[in-house]
C-alpha cells in the first residue's frame, strides 16, 4: 500500500451509529482498500459511506478507485474463493484469492450485502449495507 501517486479520501456524510464487531468492519474495510491500492497505479482510493435518511435501516459503504477495472467474466467469479486474476497492469499483483469471500462472508453475517460496479480502465467500486441500530 502506499503509492505515491495516488490520492486517498475518507468521505463521512455526518455521524453513524452502528452495533457490529469492529474487528469484522475493520478486516472487511482493509480488505478493500488493500484491493484498490493494489489495482489502482494512479489516481484516487475514496472510500466512506453514503448520506442516509432518518428512516433509513441501512448504511452504505463504499470504496471507490480508479484502477483496472474487472471484466464482466471476472467479475462473475471474484466473491469466490481462491479466485484471483493478474490484472497485469505496471505492479505485480499477488493475492491469495480470498479477501472478497472472506468479506462477502463477514458482510452476510453482520446483516449486509456486498456488491460491485466497474469499468475495465476505469475503476471499480465496492459497496456494501449494514443495517443501521436504533
Ligand atoms: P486477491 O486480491 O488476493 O486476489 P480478492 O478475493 O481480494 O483476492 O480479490 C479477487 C479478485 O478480484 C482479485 O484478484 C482481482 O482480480 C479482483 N479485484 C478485487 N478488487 C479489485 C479492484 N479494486 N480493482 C480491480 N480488481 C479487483
Amino acid at each position: 500500500m502506499g503509492q505515491a501517486n495516488l490520492k486517498l479520501t475518507l468521505s463521512c456524510p455526518g455521524s453513524l451509529i452502528i452495533k457490529v464487531d469492529p474487528q469484522r468492519l475493520r478486516q472487511v474495510l482493509v480488505n478493500l482498500i488493500h484491493n484498490a491500492y493494489k489495482f489502482t497505479d494512479e489516481g484516487r482510493v475514496d472510500f466512506g459511506f453514503l448520506p442516509f435518511d432518518a428512516d433509513a435501516t441501512f448504511v452504505t459503504f463504499y470504496c471507490s478507485d480508479t484502477g483496472c477495472g474487472i471484466s464482466p467474466e471476472q467479475g462473475n467469479r471474484i466473491f469466490e474463493r481462491f479466485i484471483s486474476y493478474d490484472t497485469s497492469g505496471a505492479k505485480v499483483h499477488s493475492g491469495t484469492g480470498l479477501g472478497l469471500a472472506i468479506s462477502k462472508n463477514l458482510i452476510e453475517l453482520m446483516g449486509g450485502k456486498i456488491w460491485f460496479e466497474s469499468q475495465e480502465k476505469k475503476g471499480t467500486t465496492f459497496f456494501f449495507n449494514l443495517p443501521l441500530s436504533l
